[in-house]
């Protein structure tokens, strides 16, 4: 079975955005041992993308699509498919009671323009899209000799594509083959590493046609292992899962901190609950990105351990060992974690992370990586999981 995937936009055409859907399509499909044997990108134009369209589900059985499922006269997906497949686009309601239901939630009116997004060509189903506005679209179309072709339409921006593939795609890909009664997915999530040392520790365990099938995913420097088991029953799925995981776990060490959806704040406020300890933090650089994180996962449900988050100005710059242990003083907390300004040394830019604590004082030299945003969320989840691994790695004293 082959596949093509399709990126669709004129950003991606003119050079102003890099399409990286298609590359995380490709190595998903190839988890699922399917071959992309085509990367096809196009315009926003109607033209280009029914031309596209015809040739593709010519010669691959799965064609997969990102952007332009958006509410927008340039958004022409759904029109694209529409045309090839040779049926006319019609509001599904259940796709329209859900667009509205979103705009509902946040007590907005919807636009006019949003009802495009519950419009489907005829005999298409739902992909629903629980992150965004926009559904997806999965419909099989005629091929000129015989047979069909599956197209996937996913909208373009890639945390929407991503929850989208992982629940309705990979199922809808596996169950259409003969040995798959039943599917269950394990996911391992990891930090410290990145997702080519993960990759190099797992030798031969993310590789296709491997039963059960292990993919490897990447965002904010937290890596996901996905265990996909296919078997006669859910007893069966996880017999196989079970040893996969201790191979994971054995050959990554503390590198793993959790499962599922678990972040790495949560793992690092569970182990501090479960030392009966309680942290305090002090910020320069990631300006209260780590109480940010440690308070949404508190709002999650996780017990109550952080005590203090300051935020400090760059002016009041300080080492990051003597801002954590003053905020530790301060608040009585039995852990100090301090975040020191950006230093720059012949152009490489650092911070500083101390942690203070009854396992005794650690300094960690972070060096920033990665562009935007991500940069100082990276940093905030470093320091975030030193806490982790110190807190965890064994109780020397009673708080
Ligand atoms: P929306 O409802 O959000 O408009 P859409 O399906 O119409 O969804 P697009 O408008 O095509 O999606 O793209 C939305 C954003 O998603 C783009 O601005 C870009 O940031 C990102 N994006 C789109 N295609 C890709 C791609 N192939 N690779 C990476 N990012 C992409």
């Amino acid at each position: 079975m082959r596949a093509e995937v399709i990126a669709i936009g004129d950003e991606l055409t003119t050079g102003q955005r890099l399409d990286t859907n298609s590359q995380w399509i490709s190595r998903e499909l190839a988890v699922l041992g399917i071959e992309t044997a085509f990367h096809t990108t196009t315009t926003d134009s109607l033209d280009d993308g029914v031309a596209v369209f015809r040739t593709a589900v010519e010669r691959a059985e799965i064609v997969v699509v990102t952007g332009g499922l958006g509410p927008t006269a340039d958004d022409l997906t759904r029109d694209v498919l529409a045309a090839v497949a040779n049926e006319p686009l019609e509001v599904c309601p259940q796709a329209l009671a859900a667009v509205e239901a979103r705009f509902a939630k946040r007590a907005a009116p919807m636009p006019e323009s949003n009802r495009r997004q519950a419009m489907f060509p005829r005999t298409s189903r739902v992909i629903p899209n629980p992150e965004g506005t926009a559904p997806g679209i999965d419909i099989e179309i005629p091929r000129r000799a015989s047979g069909t072709s599956r197209v996937f339409a996913l909208p373009g921006v890639p945390a929407e594509m991503k929850t989208m593939w992982a629940a309705t795609v990979i199922p809808a890909l596996v169950a259409g083959r003969p040995d798959a009664a039943t599917i269950r997915f394990r996911r391992i999530k990891c930090f410290g590493a990145g997702e080519s040392a993960i990759e190099a520790m797992l030798p031969d365990l993310i590789r296709r046609g491997r039963d059960p099938l292990v993919g490897i995913t990447a965002h904010e420097a937290t890596i996901t292992l996905r265990i996909v088991a296919r078997g006669a029953d859910e007893a069966a799925c996880l017999a196989k899962i079970a040893p996969t995981e201790t191979l994971i776990r054995d050959a990554l060490g503390d590198l793993v901190y959790g499962v599922e959806d678990d972040e790495i704040e949560d793992a690092a406020l569970a182990a501090i609950a479960r030392g009966g300890w309680t942290l305090a933090t002090a910020e320069i650089a990631t300006c209260g990105q780590i109480a940010a994180l440690f308070a949404a996962a508190e709002a999650r449900g996780h017990q109550a351990g952080l005590r203090w988050g300051l935020v400090l100005p760059e002016s009041g710059a300080a080492a990051a060992l003597l801002l954590a242990e003053r905020v530790r003083q301060e608040t009585g907390a039995t852990h100090g974690l301090g975040v020191g300004p950006v230093r720059a040394i012949d152009g490489i830019e650092s911070i500083e992370i101390g942690l203070v604590g009854p396992q005794g004082v650690q300094l960690v030299e972070h060096r920033l990586g990665g562009a935007g945003t991500v940069r100082m969320s990276r940093a905030a989840k470093t320091a975030i999981d030193l806490v982790r691994k110190t807190v965890q790695s064994g109780v020397s004293a009673t708080p």
